[in-house]
């Protein structure tokens, strides 16, 4: 069987009505979110679909670019084909989480059609189940949405960004008491420095978290050392990386307990398990980021999850917008905070193409708001020293 065709599918998607991200709840996935799926036909008739995230619409330039390289390969050699796009796509320079979107959108779409062809769900086919469902974690952006989580079902729950998170995150522990597994991400930007995200950390100490994500911005060295040498909470880190070699770096650096690839741009289920074989060697806990992917990439993240040993927890935005419920069919189903791994051939989730068509890309581009110090918004700075430094850790 090899594969005979390659079609992008790439859609506006409007944001969730809240995420952890800011104080507010808003964030910019509101306006410049766009999902990619793509399909692979094969010359027996079988339809693959993947998903990619790592600027959905520059990828689906480099997946048409790459198309033709793959017309006649046999759908079955995913490895080797991982291996010749690598090749294909490194005349562009080391492009990141561009190449690493195409290449996971391709092999996402070949591990369902293996698993289609041989008539078994994928995880039976990346080493079975080690667990039947995976736990998740929402995000909320007070108590209020922490106890309607709790009311359905959720154990664990996300608080984010800069501004007022300590004071947030206290009220959330408050509200919801010590039996579910709170998690911080200080996602900027604007990125703190390591002196105030060390500050910040302390202060979150006391709540036991299950682990503090993203406490300086990803390519600050000093800022990492600086806070993993000052605190005892587990750190996590990952989402923004596209290749296998980052995120070898990045775990042998020593500065992390919890690695989270983004499921749509770091290189497929092939590459995943790569990630996941040396996070287990190092006894790091895997987390998958989700923060703008759409469902076909869930499905993706949760046969990976249910393979490996060292799997923690999936992110999902719940609730996310309606549309993607409507995009691609069937929904996963829940239970006890928990996603059950389904049990059809392949991933087991088809598009549904005229809600997609429906709602073509228009922008996948925004600016985040609110998260500054007062008055500087207009400057969006990247990284930025905090002013008022007491209201940064008071609750
Ligand atoms: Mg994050």
């Amino acid at each position: 069987m090899e594969i005979k065709q390659i079609r992008s599918c790439l859609m506006q998607a409007a944001g969730p009505s809240y995420t952890a991200w800011t104080g507010t709840g808003q964030s910019a996935l509101s306006t410049g979110r766009n999902w990619l799926f793509i399909e692979i036909e094969t010359s027996s008739g079988l339809l693959g679909v993947g998903e990619a995230s790592g600027w959905p619409k520059v990828v689906a330039t480099g997946v048409s670019d790459i198309a033709y390289l793959l017309e006649g390969e046999p759908v079955f050699e995913t490895e080797r084909i991982q291996q010749k796009l690598r090749v294909a796509l490194m005349g562009h320079g080391q492009t990141g989480v561009v190449s690493g979107g195409v290449l996971a959108a391709i092999d996402m779409a070949l591990w369902d059609i293996k698993g289609k062809a041989l008539g078994c769900p994928v995880v039976d086919l990346i080493g079975g189940s080690v667990r039947k469902s995976v736990p998740y974690y929402v995000h909320v952006k007070d108590s209020e949405t922490a106890l309607a989580a709790v009311g359905r079902g959720v154990r664990t729950l996300k608080v984010g960004g800069t501004q007022s998170v300590v004071e947030r995150a206290w009220a959330v522990r408050e509200a919801v008491g010590p039996d579910v597994d709170l998690i911080v991400d200080l996602h900027g930007p604007a990125w703190l420095n390591g002196a105030d995200a060390l500050a910040v950390g302390r202060a979150l100490e006391p709540l036991g978290l299950l682990f503090l994500e993203e406490p300086v911005a990803p390519d600050d060295r000093g800022g990492w050392k600086r806070v993993r040498d000052g605190l005892a909470l587990p750190l996590a880190s990952g989402e923004r990386l596209g290749t296998l070699a980052e995120f070898e770096r990045l775990m042998s650096d020593g500065f992390i307990d919890v690695v989270q690839p983004d499921t749509g741009r770091c290189g497929g289920i092939t590459q995943l398990k790569k990630i996941a074989a040396i996070a287990e060697a190092r006894s790091i806990l895997v987390a998958p980021h989700s923060g703008s992917l759409g469902p076909v990439a869930e499905f993706a993240a949760l046969h990976f999850m249910s393979s490996i040993p060292n799997g923690l927890i999936m992110e999902r935005l719940e609730p996310d917008w309606e549309g993607k419920a409507r995009a691609a069919t069937p929904m996963l189903q829940a239970s006890e905070g928990a996603l059950l791994t389904p049990r059809a051939p392949g991933l087991g989730v088809s598009l549904d193409h005229a809600f997609v068509e429906a709602h073509p890309s228009v922008r996948n581009a925004a600016l985040p708001s609110g998260g500054w110090n007062p008055g500087t918004e207009d400057q969006t700075p990247y990284m930025q020293a905090r002013t008022h430094r007491a209201r940064l850790t008071s609750r």
